[in-house]
């Protein structure tokens, strides 16, 4: 395992705004205030986004007066590497500083079918699952969507190095994205453009604990992106137990978004299901799973939960893992394992940052 990590230093909360938060006609706009062309607009998101420059400066053919106008405006550098851990898998995991001190994870993962970064959406989260780490300190804050668009850039750059490119992006990572949910759009729509990284929506995949009102929301955006939820039980008792947002959004009415989501787009919804040892993790339960999900377009996807050292939960044993994929499959249920990626390197959600930075996570 390869660590690099870099001094650590807080920095002062006054910053300007992160010009990795326009999408490109907000950029026209500003430039048209500031008396010049729209077209400039292409330009600066072609250094931003194609040759990914790591200063205003290095926009060479932009005026003088242009480049020190954006650098007196906006950042270019939000976040700053703090530790890059490299996973004997190829998996990455960062851990980026950003201008108020405060610290978030981003991953890249290694697949078959390309690079996949896994990105945060906000410092901490306020929704308390109870078996990740994340949760500890509660939320801090939301993260601005060009905070977002530059953990991409960052593994982007870091990749470029050997002339690969991030292929696919999950919103996975700490926080719940629909908790930020304008900051999450617009990065969205920024990643997605043609001129932005021009990452493929069926390249891009949301995942949620359930925040229902936003599910509806979300469906009637019609965007072709890939749409997850973290159900991890069969039924409402369990689930209350393991994440304390079914008691505010409650498992019926969260089928029931997820069924109009499912006929508003014609697009299946993914179901992370997080095994843990003696909790929902028995054939029984995936009997009820296949009940519970019955007649939808969807896919289950099983993962052997990691230790995580603050909480109780233990992993489930490998043929009861494989036990209850059976029972899935039994019942028609589309289901994998997911692979298991970073072992070696704190790869659960939140074991870097819990690590690293104690006093944020208390
Ligand atoms: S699993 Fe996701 S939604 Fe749940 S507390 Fe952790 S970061 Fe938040």
């Amino acid at each position: 395992m390869e660590n690099v990590k870099t001094t650590e230093k807080k920095q002062t909360a006054e910053q300007k705004p992160s010009i990795y938060s326009l999408q490109l006609d907000e950029l026209k706009d500003w430039l048209k205030e500031n008396n010049e062309k729209a077209f400039r607009a292409a330009q600066i998101f072609e250094w931003l986004y194609q040759k990914r420059v790591a200063s205003f400066e290095d926009m060479t053919n932009l005026s003088k007066a242009l480049r020190d106008k954006l650098n007196e405006t906006f950042t270019l550098t939000t976040l700053k590497t703090l530790i890059q851990q490299t996973s004997s898998d190829g998996t990455i995991k960062f851990l980026f500083e950003l201008h108020d001190g405060y610290s978030i994870e981003t991953v890249l993962m290694r697949h078959e079918y390309g690079n996949s970064v896994c990105v945060t959406t906000q410092v901490g989260c306020r929704i308390g699952c109870t078996f990740c780490a994340s949760t500890l300190g509660g939320l801090k804050r939301n993260l601005e969507a060009g905070e977002i668009v530059a953990q991409v850039v960052k593994v982007q750059q870091a990749l470029d190095e050997t002339d690969e490119r991030v292929s696919s992006v999950v919103i996975m990572g700490i926080g719940e994205p629909f908790d930020n949910y304008d900051h999450m759009m617009s990065f969205l729509r920024i990643i997605n453009h043609d001129d932005g990284l021009n990452i493929g929506a069926r390249h891009i995949t949301v995942s949620t604990s359930g925040i229902i009102p936003k599910i509806y929301k979300f469906a009637d955006e019609n965007m072709q992106i890939n749409f997850a939820v973290s159900l991890h039980a069969p039924n409402t008792e369990i689930r209350s137990r393991l994440m304390p947002i079914n008691r505010a959004y409650k498992l019926p009415d969260l089928m029931e978004a997820i069924r109009y989501y499912v006929d508003k787009t014609g697009r299946r919804v993914s179901f992370e299901y997080g095994l843990f040892g003696s909790v929902n993790d028995q054939v029984e339960h995936a009997e009820e799973l296949a009940s519970l999900i019955k007649g939808l377009k969807c896919h289950v996807n099983l993962i052997p939960v990691n230790y995580v050292p603050e909480r109780d939960y233990v992993r489930t044993p490998k043929d009861q893992i494989f036990a209850f994929e059976k029972a899935l499959k039994n019942r028609g249920v589309n289901v994998t394992i997911r692979r298991e990626q970073g072992h070696d390197i704190d790869a659960a959600c939140g074991q870097l940052r819990a690590k690293e930075r104690k006093e944020e996570t208390r």
